[in-house]
């Protein structure tokens, strides 16, 4: 049975005790490393203005490449920190997703031996919707498969957790009407 990735108050807690503000440095530290708080239109004018130089194809893989090095590079950091890997460091990082605002995640299917997956992508806070940028782009009328960052991003977390080189693909979109969006990897 596909089990919905939701946070609890535990690794809301356990979240906290890793944002560090350090007074003398005015410099705010997530597991060491500087970090930012920002509002979900952030990542999404970046595409924005992606897709204005380059032109939507290209802005959709360069976010893919982008999601994919962040998602590689995260994972492997965590699973040191927490000491697991494969299942478990998947699991684990998308409930740190979750209470990190970056979405409300799903595994419907995994296999850690291949690296092939299906894993489903909600809003977060409210029951069916999508991705941030499904969200942002249904909301300007665009009717495109938006979340190639999240498709990159569920790759490299899968190669960091399992050793796997896999590739992401976007194959259900919020922005396409869907009420969630959904990825599949599969061994590159
Ligand atoms: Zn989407």
């Amino acid at each position: 049975m596909p089990e919905r990735l939701k946070a609890t108050k535990n690794d809301f807690e356990e979240f906290l005790k890793t944002l560090v503000y350090k007074e003398g440095d005015q410099l705010l530290l997530l597991y060491d490393l500087p970090a930012m708080i920002t509002p979900h239109f952030t990542l999404a004018s970046m595409m924005d203005a992606t897709i204005e130089a380059v032109g939507w194809d290209k802005a959709r893989e360069i976010m893919y490449k982008s999601g994919y090095n962040i998602g590689y590079a995260y994972v492997s950091r965590l699973g040191k920190s927490w000491g697991i890997a494969g299942e478990e460091l998947i699991k684990r990082y998308l409930r740190y997703e979750n209470v990190r605002g970056w979405g409300l995640w799903e595994i419907i299917d995994l296999d850690v031996t291949t690296g092939k997956a299906t894993i489903k992508g909600h809003g977060g806070v409210r029951a069916e919707e999508g991705l941030l940028f499904g969200s942002f782009y249904r909301g300007k009328g665009v009717r495109k498969y938006a979340d190639s960052f999240f498709a990159g991003l569920i790759a490299g977390m899968i190669h960091a957790a399992t050793g796997k080189k896999v590739k992401g693909t976007e194959r259900r979109c919020f922005a396409m009407e869907d009420t969630y969006c959904e990825f599949v990897t599969v061994p590159e």
